[in-house]
């Protein structure tokens, strides 16, 4: 097994049939994200660019790849603490490394400022509502809510996350699944069209499987998080992902192909269903009456709109 280049291979790239040594494994990782960059034109050139920075794999990736080379005005980076006791700390300390490493800002936004209640209080408090939260969804939208108050507040143009190849196939099953087209056309690269009050979100790790990043970070020497996260629960995201790796490990290729399969019903529907809102409670941009962040906080009692 050898690559291209003549060195021993020391991965098969089973999609495509590629065999890499070690050197060109990074490289190629490097030069797909650089590809897609300029093909999907995620930035221009007065952007400022937020990084969704949560010191997992997939974000330190990001940020290192691009700031190896001149992305818009300004990058920084935003890391949002949920507040989980032994084990956000981590993350939020590996995080701190790579951009003082790397001299990049770097800003911190926690639940407890924004929401009024940390991660585990919320939890604490659904428990005494006997409301049955589901982990990382429900942590998730509020996430994504904070991001983008943050990017608002910080004057980002984007926000570039770290969602790779195998997240993005996962959401497309989940999606299918409910049924909920809307969302499953929307779930591109980039937003389909730009609303106020929503600071647009790019996936440059979007093509590329989970398994490469992971390998990427080991071989670049990244930190790498040991801890698991308590509210971690089996969700329909771990069963899929499961089917999806066993489906994978068959018929290489098949994430590949839920993606562009999506991408094309993108641009054949892409008129005919964005249709924008704005939440009634907070009027942030929002797919229904009533945004999934005021939904959640109505359901603790804590809505403050
Ligand atoms: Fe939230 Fe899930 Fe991350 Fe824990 S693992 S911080 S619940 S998204
Ligand atoms: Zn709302």
């Amino acid at each position: 097994m050898y690559c291209k280049c003549g060195k021993e291979g020391f991965y098969l790239r089973r999609h495509s049939g590629e065999i890499l040594c070690k050197k060109c494994f990074i490289r190629s990782i490097e030069k797909t994200i650089h590809k897609t960059i300029k093909r999907e034109k995620l930035f221009e050139p007065n952007d400022k660019i937020m990084i969704a920075l949560s010191g997992g794999k997939d974000s330190l990736t990001l940020l290192y790849v691009l700031s190896k080379r001149k992305y818009g005005s300004e990058i920084f980076a935003v890391t949002i603490d949920e507040g989980v006791s032994g084990y956000r700390e981590e993350g939020i300390s590996i995080a701190k490394k790579m951009v003082e490493k790397l001299g990049i800002k770097h800003y911190i936004f926690t639940f407890k400022e924004f929401y009024g209640y940390s991660l585990e209080e919320l939890y604490e408090l659904a428990f005494s509502k006997k409301i049955g939260l589901l982990g990382c969804t429900f942590c998730g939208i509020l996430r994504r809510r904070l991001l983008n108050e943050a990017a608002l507040k910080l004057g980002a143009t984007k926000v570039a996350t770290g969602h790779n190849l195998d997240d993005e196939a996962q959401t497309v099953f989940i999606n299918l699944i409910r049924g909920d087209v809307s969302r499953l056309i929307r779930l591109g690269i980039k937003p389909l069209k730009y609303r106020e009050g929503f600071i647009p979100r790019v996936k440059p790790l979007r093509y590329i499987p989970e398994k490469e990043i992971a390998i990427y970070a080991y071989l670049m020497g990244f930190p790498l998080y040991e801890r698991e996260c308590p509210y971690v629960r089996a969700s329909l995201r771990d069963e899929i992902r499961d089917i999806l790796n066993q489906i994978e490990n068959r018929h290489p290729g098949t994430k590949f192909a839920m993606i562009r399969t999506v991408d094309k019903l993108t641009q054949l529907l892409k008129d005919k269903i964005c249709e924008i809102k704005y939440c009634i409670k907070c009027g942030s941009p929002s797919g229904k009456d009533i945004c999934r962040t005021c939904q959640i906080l109505s359901m603790l009692g804590i809505c403050k709109n």
